[in-house]
């Protein structure tokens, strides 16, 4: 089992707050850290920095738009869920996983640039410790080695079926 790591949350507010967008910031290649596993001209996919699931993906638009669904028309939004799709299947290829949840928060006060989060659950988690429990770093992160970082962003990448739309 991979040990956690102490989340530090007032630096973590501090900087969201503080920072360009990281996820601009990705784009133009400064990756600060991130794992980045795709980007096309249309979505950027990532590994979640401060994991509390391991395998936890992130992705959103290329470009730097906030309102889930209120910046987007309705074409655009669904070019972008196929993006989604296919990351979530392969984070289900590459990870066992009992259930993918796939959700959109941010905020407009930091992390404005709109983004979906997909998160394995792993199987044999008690109820009471699913859904957005599950989801919680007040506890601390998974202490992901940079290694096994990398080679968990290969491997989703590989496995991720870029001719099924
Ligand atoms: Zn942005």
């Amino acid at each position: 089992m991979t040990n956690r790591q102490p989340f530090d949350v007032d630096a973590y507010i501090h900087r969201i707050q503080n920072q360009p967008c990281f996820i601009c910031e990705m784009v133009a290649g400064r990756t600060d850290g991130n794992y980045i596993i795709y980007q096309d001209n249309l979505f950027i996919a990532f590994l979640n920095k401060y994991p509390p699931l391991y395998g936890y993906a992130l992705v959103a638009p290329v470009e730097h738009r906030e309102q889930v669904t209120g910046d987007f028309s309705v074409a655009e939004y669904l070019a972008l869920q196929c993006g989604v799709y296919q990351v979530a299947e392969a984070v289900r290829r590459t990870v066992e996983t009992e259930r993918v949840y796939i959700l959109s928060l941010g905020s407009q006060q930091g992390n404005r640039h709109v983004h979906w989060h997909i998160a394995p659950l792993p199987y044999g988690v008690p109820f009471q410790q699913q859904q957005l429990a599950a989801l919680g770093i007040e506890n601390g992160f998974l202490d992901i080695p940079e290694v096994e970082r990398t080679e968990l962003t290969k491997r989703i990448r590989q496995n991720m079926d870029l001719n099924s739309d």
